[in-house]
């Protein structure tokens, strides 16, 4: 008999997604829960993105615009770059989806580091990659390492851009020789999920070379710095010729109107970009003297999470639940002493 699944799916596991926010409360008799687990901006979205949802909601009857046109225009101005270079997901997962989806095929290598954000390995196993996983070098991405992993069979690279869970990010000169030394048909994706909280000048501007047209894929969110992780929306930049691949298998409606408007009125608002960026600035320093004054180790963080050494990770993060702070344990990477 045919097997019922997709054997490339027999050795994952479905996402727990774990109980809503209101019903833990409830079960464990707290209030006002502080939830930490998801790097998300406790800040809230901008008061011009809500209005602009609010303005949006009665044409909810409507399908939304599938060419994502006003906000297109909007970021291709400030990204200077043509309108075919950009490509729409119903958040930047949808988009790492959409990669594998349009260019993987199976038995094709996948390098991306560990830990890192963990749907890489899901998405690549889910299209029958072969997975080469290159462990991290001081938390950081290891990236001559990475790039001697790269042979002739291998498809894509992905790279977290701060990386999720470290908080760590690589360098220009590192991210520059990198790109000199990975073979010609390697398309290098990176995830800049968090950019807009890097504050480094060492940062490496991977937009220039989408610019320059090499084979590299950016992603970038509304869900963190932009706060809008609820309704859904991020977006890929790279070279016309991907973008087209990659819109031949995008569902026409993938971002709904509500997130569309949102992320239009969010961009504008540019002082509340700068509050989140100064909340995060001076939540991480909060931390760091509280750790340090703790003894607990940390990994300096360039974006808005820090992940931090308990010892026993999991049993501190039930204490912390108890008590309303969820955070997040970090057995599933393999770094059980941390959170
Ligand atoms: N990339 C990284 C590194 C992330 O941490 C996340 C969210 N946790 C995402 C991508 C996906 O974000 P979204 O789908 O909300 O855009």
């Amino acid at each position: 008999m045919k097997s019922l699944i997709n054997p490339n799916l027999e050795q994952l596991r479905a996402y727990d997604p774990g109980k809503p926010l209101k019903e833990l409360e409830r079960e464990l008799g707290i209030k006002q829960a502080v939830k930490l687990a998801s790097n998300e901006n406790a800040l809230g979205p901008s008061p011009l993105a809500l209005r602009a949802v609010q303005q949006a909601l009665p044409d909810v009857h409507r399908y939304p615009d599938g060419g994502g046109y006003y906000l297109r225009q909007e970021l291709c101005r400030r990204l200077g770059l043509s309108s075919g270079q950009l490509l729409f997901g119903n958040g930047s997962d949808e988009i790492l989806a959409l990669i594998c989806h349009s260019f993987l095929n199976p038995g094709e290598e996948v390098i991306y580091a560990r830990p890192a954000f963990i749907e890489y390995e899901l998405i690549s196993k889910a299209f029958g990659a072969k997975c080469v996983p290159v462990a991290l070098k001081d938390f950081t991405h290891d990236l001559p390492a990475m790039a001697a992993a790269a042979g002739a069979n291998t498809k894509l690279i992905f790279i977290a851009n701060p990386n999720n869970p470290t908080g760590t990010m690589v360098s220009a000169s590192g991210f520059e020789e990198f790109m000199r030394r990975i073979p010609e048909q390697v398309i290098v994706v990176v995830d800049e999920a968090y950019y807009e909280f890097v504050l480094s000048r060492d940062y490496p501007c991977c937009l220039e070379y989408v610019r320059r047209g090499r084979r590299i894929i950016v992603t970038r969110t509304f869900s963190k710095a932009y706060a809008l992780a609820g309704l859904r929306i991020g977006y890929a930049l790279s070279s016309p010729e991907l973008i087209e691949y990659m819109n031949r298998v995008r569902h026409p409606f993938n971002v709904n109107s509500l997130a569309q408007a949102a992320a239009v009125a969010a961009l504008q608002d540019e002082e509340h970009l700068r509050r989140s960026r100064r909340m995060v600035e001076d939540g991480k320093r909060y931390l760091y003297r509280e750790f340090d004054k703790l003894g607990l180790e940390y990994v300096p963080s360039v974006a808005n999470f820090i992940l931090f050494k308990v010892g026993d990770g999991k049993a501190v993060y039930q204490r912390l639940l108890e008590q309303g702070v969820i955070v997040r344990a970090m057995g599933v990477y393999g770094l059980d002493e941390y959170l």
